[in-house]
């Protein structure tokens, strides 16, 4: 074992590959559990996005949590890993009549509709099948997070959503549609989200939204506020389980919750992120003009949230214990954003090492490519390496 990896097994295996601790996934969900227990009225689903692999989705669907999904594959894939199709809410600002038809056959809780034209469709395909579609309106809100502009969702200019100067309308508009029921509202604000006064922020702007509906005699049954909780990606080991104490009480607090309404979240990042790390062999030790290269058998097709977004991975060598030294990590891919981090201390690093990058349980794997022919690496959980 070097820190929370069993070395000598990970060392016989063919690399690239995901690697997740099932015991910190556990953990992650059974702290999810005892503080959701503490509010009535909160349910949590897990936005199946951030990681598909069908281990880790029947982990989470085996803890009673639902699933957000964002298209008919997801769908699929959900249900596969077990989560009942009324635990499933379906998300996305594009989606195809076949997905739509989809979802309706497998009867799933509600739609998270994001404009009038989808709702049309989803009402006539609904009229269709005979059946009522339940409904959730994706308000946006426009308020910003503070974390990276390809991830934050929830501001004016972004494709998401409807605006709030247009739900009193789409609200009459499906009032008048005999297939869809209007049940409640959504919001997604964006991603890795760690300053609290975003979420209060929201909080603030459902509870106006919410009052301006009393005015109409308009109840809403189900308030969903998406997910965005972020992790901690510099230190996985002293916070390998996000605070959701302190994201949980924040929406308990500044929320205000009717009694007849339940509170919806779709987690993602928080649940899956820490638990995964991408193990790569070294290929090459490089000597440049100014610094060393450590030149990897894993590439951005592997993880590409660092080339995609600049987001940083803890790197570490775990099969040496020899002093630091600093070296450019970079993948083989042709490409010059294909470069994990510049400048990385890690322990003196020869060909055949194994290097691990942290914290990318989720968007990692499930947004691997196939770029330059390259195959997609595959996921082991820790319980089932021999
Ligand atoms: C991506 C997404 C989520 C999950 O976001 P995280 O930041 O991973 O928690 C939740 N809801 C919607 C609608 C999303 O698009």
């Amino acid at each position: 074992m070097k820190g929370i990896f069993p070395v000598d097994k990970l060392k016989e295996m063919r690399t690239p590959f995901y690697y997740y601790d099932v015991n910190i996934l556990q953990q992650t969900l059974s702290v999810i559990r005892q503080e959701v227990a503490k509010y009535p009225g909160f349910v949590v689903h897990y936005a199946v996005k951030a990681n598909a692999n069908p281990k880790i989705l029947s982990l989470i669907s085996d803890e009673g949590l639902g699933a957000d999904c964002v298209s008919g594959g997801e769908i699929r894939a959900a249900i596969r890993a077990g989560f009942p199709a009324q635990k499933i809410v379906f998300a996305g600002v594009g989606k195809s009549d076949w997905e739509i038809n989809l979802a309706l056959e497998y009867g799933i809780f509600c739609f998270n509709v994001e404009s009038i034209p989808e709702l049309k469709v989803i009402n006539e395909l609904a009229a269709a099948q005979n059946k009522v579609a339940n409904v959730a309106f994706r308000i946006n809100p426009d308020v910003g997070a503070h974390t990276h502009a390809n991830i934050t969702t929830g501001l004016a200019e972004n494709k998401f959503g409807i605006s709030m100067q247009d739900m009193d309308e789409v609200i009459d508009v499906s009032q008048a549609m005999k297939n869809v029921k209007f049940i409640g509202l959504h919001f997604h604000i964006g991603s890795q989200i760690l300053d609290m006064n975003d979420f209060i922020a929201l909080c603030n702007r459902i509870n106006e939204l919410q009052d301006k509906l009393e005015a109409r005699r308009i109840l809403v049954e189900h308030i969903n506020v998406g997910g965005g909780l972020g992790i901690d990606y510099t230190h996985p080991n002293r916070q390998s389980i996000p605070n959701f104490r302190e994201y949980f009480v924040t929406y308990a607090r500044q929320l205000k919750l009717r009694s007849y309404q339940t509170l919806h979240f779709e987690l993602g990042r928080s649940v899956v992120a820490q638990c995964g790390s991408l193990i790569s062999r070294v290929l090459y030790v490089k000597q440049g003009t100014n610094k060393k290269f450590v030149i990897l058998d894993a590439g951005m097709t592997d993880l590409i949230r660092p080339a995609l977004y600049q987001a940083y991975h803890k790197i570490e060598n775990i099969t040496s214990d020899l002093p630091i030294e600093t070296y450019d990590v970079v993948g083989p891919i042709c490409e010059s954003s294909d470069v994990f981090g510049k400048a990385i201390d890690l322990n003196k690093t020869y060909r055949g090492d194994l290097i691990a990058l942290r914290s990318a349980g989720a968007y990692g794997e499930i947004m691997a490519s196939g770029y330059n022919c390259r195959e997609l690496p595959k996921g082991y959980l820790s319980d089932e390496l021999i």
